[in-house]
């Protein structure tokens, strides 16, 4: 077993740590989290400490990004245990600051997210990415590593992310990393603790439906809303009724598409019971090789 993280909460003491290491040319890796970490958090943990010389991990429940009928006040809260699991890794530091330390001033003006941030989440959750870019931001001010990782699970969040790096100059290469899945294909999540066995059965249809879909594209399916519409349907047959979107888009612009001709993201969002859930995969059409 390795050494416990260093744990700091003020910005202050982060940022005199972070000018002391970036005079020694160390490359530096961060992975942002809320806590609550699974083995998807710690599979970008493990991305930065295969690339990094000296690895950062930010624990931080963001308020500004849940809206008042989230789950804020409920979201797991579990400092001793995340740094426990920690200690598996090559982690040097945990900064886990409070909301005092991140908005001194009160949760005051957020930042305007770009215009990947409109469509799907940007339309259930219509302050979320508000809230990501503007705490991103402090924490990539706060510490400006070589090289950030996030989840591939959070797709647009991603994008989102790329565009805000791009739009403010920030010197930070992004990393998406795959999605972890559990056994039964359902993308780990710090939510999924609160479906009952049931439910935990249930939300493995949206996984299946991803799988199903790729199926359907191998055998030459390129109607995305004939895709779409399947999807659903199979969703609705596992009794998920509560659908926000699912959709075939750019995997850049997060445009929709209607014809598969090349890589494409497919995204969904969809509740069972009241855990809300998020899968993606890409989707690869094979182009029709000439006959020889
Ligand atoms: P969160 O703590 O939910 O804000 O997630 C922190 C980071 O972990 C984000 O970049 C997520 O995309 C990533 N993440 C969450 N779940 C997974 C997963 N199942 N596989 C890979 N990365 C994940």
């Amino acid at each position: 077993m390795r050494q416990p993280p260093q744990l700091v909460t003020t910005c202050q003491q982060m940022q005199q740590l972070i000018t002391r290491l970036r005079s020694g040319a160390q490359r530096i890796g961060l992975v942002p989290t809320m806590g609550a970490l699974h083995d998807g958090h710690l599979s970008l943990v493990q991305a930065a400490q295969e690339q990094c010389d000296y690895v950062i991990v930010t624990i931080f429940v963001n308020p500004t990004q849940f809206a008042s009928n989230e789950d804020l006040s409920k979201y797991p809260r579990m400092l001793e245990d995340d740094l426990h699991r920690l200690e598996d890794f090559h982690v040097d530091l945990v900064f886990a600051p409070s909301e005092e330390e991140i908005y001194p001033d009160g949760l005051s003006i957020p930042m305007k997210p770009p215009a990947v941030a409109q469509p799907w989440e940007g339309v259930h959750r219509p302050h979320h990415f508000a809230g990501v870019v503007t705490v991103v931001d402090k924490l990539f001010n706060t510490i400006p590593a070589d090289v950030a990782f996030f989840g591939q699970k959070d797709y647009q969040q991603a994008m989102v992310i790329e565009q805000l790096v791009r739009d403010a100059n920030f010197s930070i290469d992004i990393q998406i990393c795959p999605i972890v899945r559990d056994k039964d294909g359902l993308a780990l999540s710090s939510r999924n603790r609160y479906l009952d066995g049931p439910q935990r059965i249930q939300a493995t249809a949206l996984s299946a439906c991803l799988e199903q879909t790729q199926h359907w594209v191998e055998q030459g399916e390129r109607s995305t809303r004939i895709l779409t519409d399947r999807i659903r349907q199979q969703l609705q047959e596992h009794g998920i009724q509560q659908i926000d979107y699912v959709a075939i888009v750019d995997p850049a612009t997060l445009m929709e598409v209607e014809q598969l001709q090349e890589r494409a993201m497919l995204l969904m969002a969809a509740h069972v019971g009241d855990v809300r859930l998020i899968d993606n995969c890409c989707l690869m059409p094979l182009r029709q090789l000439p006959r020889s």
